[in-house]
Order: structure tokens, then C-alpha cells, then sequence
């Protein structure tokens, strides 16, 4: 990462363009998140040419500089999707399982099976929601290289990729939450799940 102070703060300024925020001289290109209200979060996203090399390694580049960056600044984020970055196109990163990008993914299968969690996002960072997700899912998609790949995914990295891939049509966490109450402020959850008597 660049490890520079300056950088930081940008990434959350919540602007509503997508300048790019490279780090000049060292290659690393961390892009502006975009926060809960930005319309281009609720954008259904086009897809990737798999003949598009220099967008696919431009985007596969951003995403990864810009979810290290997040996770340096504030200790969480296992993945990112394109419109995040205000791209409104198909790709999603996530790391350390995958380790890449993901263009054009696909849900082809689901359990029936599913689980409950409290799940957040890098564009309303401050909250976190109860939903369900499925426990299994495959997941259909291409490489940086346009390769074609399939993966089998369970648990975390299960409501990982859902997570994601809802991002690349328009759909964020929010819109799942099991009831309305149970979106939170990240600060509240001990509070909330006394209250409550919520096991997590
Ligand atoms: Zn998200």
C-alpha cells in the first residue's frame, strides 16, 4: 500500500465523480468510494467484453489498490464491486479468497439452505444489517485474462460473492435487512443485541 497520510481521507470525501486518486509515482490507484445516496449505486451495471484487456486490468488494478486501501484505513472489507468505484460495469474483486477480479459473475446455483448474519458495506460503512443469505452458491465468471471460471462457494465467502454481485444490479444490503429494525449503527450493535437477547 502506499502507507501515504494524505491519502486517506479522500477515499471517504463521498464525491459524486469517480476521479481517480493515483498515488503518482508508485502505480497505486486508489479511487473515491461511493456512499449510500450516490445514484450510481443503484445503476444496473453492463458487462465486460471479455475482449476489453486494457479495462479489464485498469479496473482489476483499481479495485484491488482502492479495497486495500479501505481495509488499511479501517480494518475491514473482504471484497469491492465496480460501482463502488463509480464504474458501472460488471467486476467485483475480492480478496484474500479469490485473490482478483471477477467479470461478469454469476449465481448458477443456490442452496436452499441459508443463514442469517450482520453484514456491512464500504458505502455506508457505519451500519450494519441483518439479513439472510444462501449457505452455498457456484458462481460463473471471467479472469483479468477473460479465461472462464467457475467457483463453489459456502459460508463466508458464500455471502461474500452475494454480496457483491447484488452490487452490480443496483441491489445494497439495506434492501434485504429482515425488518427495518434491524438496520443498526456498526457503534450500537452490543446495545441493540442486549436488548434484544440476539445471539450472533
Ligand atoms: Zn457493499
Amino acid at each position: 500500500m502506499s502507507g501515504s497520510s494524505g491519502q486517506g481521507s479522500d477515499v471517504f470525501n463521498g464525491s459524486a465523480d469517480s476521479a481517480d486518486i493515483t498515488t503518482k509515482g508508485t502505480g497505486v490507484a486508489i479511487r473515491t468510494i461511493m456512499l449510500l445516496g450516490n445514484p450510481v449505486l443503484r445503476t444496473r451495471c453492463k458487462a465486460v467484453p471479455r475482449s476489453a484487456r486494457e479495462e479489464r486490468a485498469r479496473l482489476a488494478r483499481d479495485l484491488r489498490d482502492t479495497l486495500a486501501n479501505f481495509r488499511t484505513q479501517r480494518g475491514f472489507g473482504r471484497g469491492i464491486a465496480a460501482p463502488q468505484i463509480g464504474s458501472t460495469v460488471r467486476a467485483i474483486h475480492i480478496e484474500p479468497e479469490i485473490g482478483g477480479a471477477m467479470f461478469n459473475p454469476r449465481i448458477v446455483r443456490r442452496s436452499r439452505r441459508t443463514f442469517l448474519l450482520w453484514d456491512d458495506c464500504f458505502s455506508f460503512p457505519d451500519l450494519l444489517v441483518r439479513l439472510r443469505r444462501h449457505h452455498t452458491i457456484e458462481v460463473a465468471y471471467e479472469d483479468a485474462e477473460g479465461h472462464r471460471r467457475t467457483v463453489k462457494a459456502t459460508g463466508s465467502l458464500s455471502e461474500l460473492l452475494q454480496h457483491e454481485i447484488d452490487h452490480l444490479d443496483g441491489i445494497l444490503a439495506i434492501d434485504r435487512a429482515i425488518d427495518q429494525k434491524h438496520i443498526i449503527l456498526r457503534s450500537e450493535l452490543d446495545r441493540f443485541t442486549a436488548g434484544k437477547g440476539i445471539s450472533l
